[in-house]
């Protein structure tokens, strides 16, 4: 229920920029398509997008700029630092993250599986830099904070709007190395869509089993690397990982996109069977899409690579100590 005066009040909404090619420049002809991400701040953005003051009150903050392709455990640990900072604060009312689309499905689940479910998280990201004549980041700013903005996204937890479609994060993939339609939900179908000015939704955000999870500290990032199954596998990466000594003492994980509904290669099998009995914790996908049934219901490989680094995470010490509710409006 709204009250009369908090109806008057515009949502106040904070924006955080990653980087990504919504942040990127053309290297030269703007018609062409060379460019570099990670280049423009969030303020700039910003600024391309006025219908923005409409909406909401926006604050701005820079947490990274980088092509997302290169994201890192320390980056994903400050975001969400600098997200759950602006969510604790009463008059705030959700986030919106410009990202790169490379690695945006595995941030994003990574998020929602660190953050608490109520108000809304919002990643949005461009396949066009920010200097294309034809740019596809303004509009999907302008969709994300409109999602953001409106009451029916409170407890909807982290999502990802672009090409005016809600993708929940645990469903969302990049499908397309070069369409603006690039991302998709797969089998399960997006949350909703951006219809004119509204927002419609169709289904419930998929729940997460065993969240929130703590955020690691820097050092008890487990390793958990992600292999395939595929024509000739033989399991030899596994024994180079387990017999190298400058990776096993932190070799907690693997992931394998296995073939069709999860199978590997008999060679590979062993290896792997070799790696569990010395204490790895392995976990099979499929390379096909998300598998069905059991525990990891719908994920695909690299997000259950995201999901095993935080279960493994959350066994190892130190732990990261207890979040602090920072004083309202303190930004650092
Ligand atoms: N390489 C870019 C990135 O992920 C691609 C993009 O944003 O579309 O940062």
């Amino acid at each position: 229920m709204t009250t009369p005066s908090s109806s008057r009040l515009p949502p106040r909404i904070v924006v955080l920029g990653t980087g990504g090619t919504i942040a990127g420049t053309a290297t030269g002809d703007p018609s062409l398509p060379g460019y570099t991400a990670g280049v423009l701040g969030v303020e700039a953005l910003l600024k391309e997008v006025p219908a923005l003051g409409s909406l909401a009150e926006i604050q701005a903050e820079q947490v990274a700029n980088l092509d997302s392709k290169d994201m890192t455990f320390a980056v994903w640990t400050r975001l969400a630092e600098r997200v759950l900072h602006w969510l604790v604060q009463p008059s705030i009312q959700a986030c919106v993250i410009t990202h790169g689309t490379d690695t945006l499905e595995e941030t994003a689940y990574f998020l929602s599986l660190v953050l608490p479910p109520d108000k809304p998280v919002v990643l949005t990201a461009a396949m066009r830099p920010a200097t294309a004549l034809n740019a596809d980041g303004p509009q999907n700013l302008l969709d994300a904070v409109r999602v953001a903005a409106h009451p029916e996204a409170h407890g909807l937890g982290v999502v990802c709007v672009l090409h005016g479609v809600v993708h929940a994060a645990r469903d969302v993939a990049k499908i397309s190395t070069h369409a603006v339609e690039a991302f998709s939900s797969g089998e399960r179908g997006p949350l909703g869509e951006i219809e004119g000015q509204n927002l419609r939704l169709w289904r419930q955000a998929p729940q997460e089993r065993g969240g929130p999870f703590s955020l690691p500290a820097a050092e008890a990032w487990p390793r958990v690397e992600l292999l395939s199954n595929v024509a000739g596998a033989d399991g030899a990466v596994v024994r180079c990982l387990l017999s190298n000594p400058a990776v096993h003492p932190r070799l907690r994980g693997l992931v394998v996109a296995g073939t069709g509904g999860g199978t590997v290669n008999r060679e590979l099998e062993a290896a792997l069977e070799a790696a569990a009995a010395q204490g790895v914790r392995v976990k099979v996908a499929s390379r096909v899409g998300p598998l069905r049934g059991g525990d990891d219901d719908g994920l695909s490989a690299v997000k259950l690579r995201v999901r095993l680094l935080l279960e493994l995470a959350a066994t190892e010490a130190p732990r990261r100590p207890p979040m602090e509710t920072p004083a309202e409006g303190v930004a650092r």
